[in-house]
């Protein structure tokens, strides 16, 4: 598998928060994996009813996770993550997303919504290949999960 990154991007986290929550052009979509739900269920002591939603047609996700009144994430506090260490891999990439080009072939796109874009230090190749063995290892536990149900 191989993958393209974007070249030059500067980013550092601003923990603004923007990307946890709903904005005035975007609704929010946390998407789960089913395993993320269900650890994120086992540290919290949390029902997955309680913080998140079953949802079809979104494979390889299973749940939504669900937003307060003011269309914040549910584990938003503060404009602080709650559940920063075991947050879902949708997370973990923002503001980047992973587009499978076919063939094994990826590509890292980016959101210039995100203020931390342009800070910060230059991106190396090793900052998404982290990225991207950390999606690979997930995905495929995921899978493998489903596979023994
Ligand atoms: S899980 Fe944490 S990082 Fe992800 S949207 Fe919720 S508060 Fe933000």
């Amino acid at each position: 598998m191989s993958f393209e990154y974007p070249k030059h991007v500067r980013f550092v986290c601003k923990r603004c928060a923007i990307c946890c929550g709903d904005t005035e052009e975007k609704v929010r979509q946390i998407l789960l994996l089913r395993i993320e739900a269900e650890y994120i269920s086992r540290k919290t002591s949390k029902s997955i009813g309680g913080f998140a939603e079953k949802i079809e047609g979104f494979k390889p996700y299973a749940y939504l996770m669900k937003k307060t009144r003011e269309g914040k994430c549910i584990f938003l506090k503060d404009n602080l993550c709650t559940i920063y260490e075991i947050r879902p891999l949708i997370c973990r990439f923002y503001p980047f997303q992973l587009e499978n080009k076919g063939n094994n072939k990826f590509a890292f796109t980016y959101t210039n919504e995100c203020s931390g874009i342009g800070k910060g230090p230059q991106l190396k190749k090793k900052f998404f290949e982290n990225l991207f063995k950390e999606s690979a290892r997930i995905m495929t536990a995921n899978e493998e999960d489903a596979r023994c149900q």
